[in-house]
C-alpha cells in the first residue's frame, strides 16, 4: 500500500512542544491557522457542521437538529499542541480508512480476475488492445471491469461475455482475410451484412453494407440502398447484385463507399429472422 509509508512517517513525529506542533502543522499544509497563534493557543472560528452556522437546516426541516439552532458559530482557543495532535489523529484515521478501502478494492479485483480466468475469459480480455478496440471488445472490457468490482459476473453476463468472445474471434478471422477494395464503376455480388435507416437534415437515408467475397479475400461496400431495392425488405443475410462507382475509404482500404448504385437485384434471400 502506498499509504503505509505516509502513516508511518506521520506517527513517528512526536508532538511534545509548541515548536513540534508548529513544524507538524506547517508540514501538512496547515500553516495558515498559525497566524492566530498567541501564548501557545490558536483562535479557531467554528460553525455547526450540519447547518454551517445558520442554525436552520432547511426551510422544510426548520431548526438544525445537530445544534438546535443554539451557538451555531463559536470560537475555540485550543493549545497549538492539542490542535496539532487532533489534526494528526484525524489524518491518520482517514489514511487508515483509505488504505483499508484500497486493500478491499485490490482484493475484489484479484477475486474478479481469478473468476475471469476460471471461466475462460482471462485471455480474451487480456488480448484487447484499448487503442483499437471494437464495440464488442469495449463491451467485454466493461464486463471485466464489473467483474473486477464485484468479484464475479451473473449467469446472464457470463453468457453475454462468451458470445462477445466468439464475436471478437470471428471478427479477427474475418479481418485476417481482408483485401483492398477495387476502384471504379463495377458490378459486385455480395452478402448484405447490415441495412440502416436514419434521418438527418436532408431526409431519410437507407444504406446497406455488403460483404464482397472474392477468391483472394473479402472487402466491404457501403452505399445507399439502390432504388430497385428500397421498397423491398432486403436485409442482413440476403445476397444482392448491383453496380456502383466504388471508392475505397481513406482510413480502411478494405472498406469502400459506393455512389450511384444501379442495376440492383436480390440474388438469394434468407428467411433467417433478424
Ligand atoms: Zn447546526
Amino acid at each position: 500500500m502506498t499509504n503505509t509509508s505516509t502513516i508511518t512517517i506521520t506517527k513517528r513525529i512526536t508532538i511534545k512542544t509548541e515548536s513540534d506542533a508548529v513544524q507538524y502543522l506547517t508540514s501538512v499544509g496547515e500553516a495558515a491557522v498559525l497566524s492566530s497563534l498567541s501564548d501557545g493557543r490558536l483562535t479557531i472560528e467554528r460553525s455547526c457542521h450540519r447547518c454551517g452556522g445558520s442554525g436552520i437546516y432547511s426551510s422544510y426541516h426548520g431548526t438544525c437538529f445537530a445544534c438546535g439552532g443554539v451557538r451555531p458559530t463559536w470560537t475555540e482557543c485550543p493549545t497549538v499542541i492539542a490542535y496539532a495532535r487532533r489534526h494528526r489523529k484525524n489524518a491518520t484515521a482517514r489514511a487508515n480508512r483509505e488504505a483499508k478501502s484500497m486493500a478491499v478494492h485490490a482484493a475484489k479485483r484479484a477475486e474478479g480476475q481469478a473468476w475471469l480466468e476460471a471461466n475462460g475469459l482471462g485471455a480474451a480480455v487480456a488480448a484487447i488492445d484499448s487503442e483499437t478496440r471494437t464495440g464488442a471488445e469495449q463491451m467485454l472490457l466493461g464486463l471485466a471491469s464489473s467483474c473486477h468490482q464485484f468479484g464475479s459476473l451473473t449467469e446472464k453476463q457470463l453468457a453475454f461475455a462468451r458470445s462477445l468472445v466468439v464475436e471478437i474471434a470471428d471478427r479477427k478471422a474475418a479481418d485476417a482475410d481482408k483485401i483492398n477494395a477495387p476502384t471504379g464503376r463495377l458490378e459486385i455480388t455480395g452478402e448484405v451484412i447490415s441495412r440502416k435507416f436514419s434521418e438527418n437534415a436532408y431526409g431519410l437515408t437507407d444504406r446497406i453494407t455488403v460483404l464482397v467475397e472474392t477468391e483472394a479475400g473479402h472487402w466491404i461496400l457501403n452505399c445507399t440502398t439502390p432504388a430497385a431495392l428500397t421498397g423491398t425488405c432486403v436485409k442482413r443475410g440476403d445476397t444482392v447484385r448491383l453496380t456502383a462507382t466504388i471508392t475505397p475509404s481513406d482510413t480502411d482500404p478494405s472498406f469502400a463507399f459506393g455512389k450511384r448504385p444501379a442495376k440492383a437485384s436480390v440474388v438469394t434471400t434468407t428467411t433467417e429472422a433478424d
